[in-house]
């Protein structure tokens, strides 16, 4: 008897996931029972996902617009091709296709936010910042961890320079973010709080900036500029001797761009009559680091102005072996043969140095989109993200040799 309990008992189970299933699957639409997962299951929608893949958004358009065609209803297929008119730049039909999904009563909560989501991008393509801003905010009104709505408007506050609203953004976005995200997030936050710090040095409020510089530091021991900007705060308010701490510790926390802070450290200490710290600094970088191209051509430039030509030359010889191609090299190569009337050896010896040289303006790429610039940049104006930049090192001319015995 028992036994026939449990059969009856499976079958009534199984059925019932069966007329789920089916309830799943078909749906009653105008007296009529259509299939759910007919647009799905058309050759069409395998076909356009293909061509999506091939990145051939032409005929994926097509063959997903025929699948569409077959179900009104498939939220995902006309969601993809929105997004699909928007990568093509036909922000107007992507905007059309995402309104109208809106328009459905029956979206759920997070349906109806990535629907919102992607309109929000397409506004944002579309250069309708008041709108994108809008949208991505009732975005995160819906589905407050909506990273991709959080990402999306802090992008628009830093391209609207608003500064405050972008690192509240950005914090709020950091707080979802996994751990192994979070130095990159500090550092993130640390270019903002360095931004909202210019901001108040505009504005002559030096407590303010300097606070935000701090703060940046703080986030992030390699904040580069705010270490520049704290210094120039220092400078204005008359405290020179701290000015100078500050861009030395920079120098310390990341001697990679210790170049940046140079111009700033031989001015001061030009200023305050003890010009022998500036070139003790570029000594002991090179020291430090043979390769060190930078330090050498800044100390060269103070030597032939200190009236040192020949040993400014030296060293601009020594830093064309390690980057060849940087045109500011030349220029300091050009200056300091012309105040010794061009002696025949040092221009020949410049003659050897130079043979595979290619000239490049002090180049730097972004690393994330390959971007060029020919100085370093803290945002990247194509890719928009933080301190992408490198310097594009060529192999040394001598290397470049031996590669071609
Ligand atoms: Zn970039």
């Amino acid at each position: 008897m028992s036994s026939y309990l449990l059969l009856a008992a499976l079958i009534a189970l199984l059925s019932g996931l069966a007329i789920g299933k089916a309830w799943e699957r078909y749906k009653l639409r105008d007296g009529k029972w259509i299939d759910r997962r007919r647009s799905r299951e058309s050759p069409h929608y395998m076909l356009g996902l293909n061509f999506l893949v091939a990145n051939q958004i032409d005929l994926a358009i097509e063959e997903l617009s025929r699948a569409a065609a077959l179900d009104s209803d498939a939220l995902e297929v006309h969601m993809i091709l929105g997004t699909l008119y928007r990568e093509k730049g036909q922000v107007g039909k992507a905007i059309t296709e995402h309104q109208t999904l809106l328009q459905r009563p029956k979206l759920s909560r997070l349906e109806h936010a990535n629907v919102l989501l992607c309109l929000g991008l397409d506004y944002k393509r579309g250069g309708f910042v008041d709108r994108a801003l809008e949208a991505f905010t009732e975005v995160l009104r819906l589905d407050p961890k909506n990273e991709h709505a959080l990402l999306n408007l802090q992008k628009l506050h830093e391209e609207q320079h608003q500064w405050t609203e972008a690192y509240d953004t950005r914090r709020r976005l950091s707080k979802l973010a996994d751990i192994d995200s979070r130095p990159q997030s500090q550092a993130i936050l640390a270019f903002l709080e360095n931004e909202i710090g210019l901001e108040a040095m505009r504005r002559r409020d030096h407590a303010e900036a300097i606070r935000r510089f701090d703060s940046a530091i703080d986030l992030d021991a390699r904040a580069v500029p705010a270490y520049l900007n704290l210094g120039d705060v220092r400078v204005a308010q008359g405290s020179e001797r701290d000015a100078a701490a500050i861009w030395e510790k920079l120098i310390e926390v990341a001697p990679d761009r210790a170049y940046l802070a140079f111009d700033r450290l031989e001015a001061l200490a030009i200023r305050t009559g003890r010009p022998e710290r500036f070139t003790e600094l570029c000594r002991r970088l090179i020291d430090n680091n043979t390769q060190d191209w930078r330090a050498r051509l800044a100390l060269s430039r103070h030597l032939a102005a200190s009236g040192y030509p020949r040993e400014a030359l030296d060293l601009l010889f020594a830093a064309l072996v390690q980057n060849p191609h940087a045109l500011g090299i030349h220029q300091a190569i050009w200056r300091a043969l012309g105040q010794l009337h061009h002696p025949a050896a040092l221009v020949d010896r410049y003659g050897e140095l130079t043979e595979n040289a290619v000239f490049y303006l002090d180049p730097h790429v972004c690393m994330r989109c390959h971007y060029r610039s020919t100085e370093l940049l803290w945002q990247c104006p194509h890719c928009h993200d933080w301190n992408t930049f490198v310097e594009e090192r060529i192999a040394p001319a001598q290397d470049a040799t031996q590669v071609e015995v």
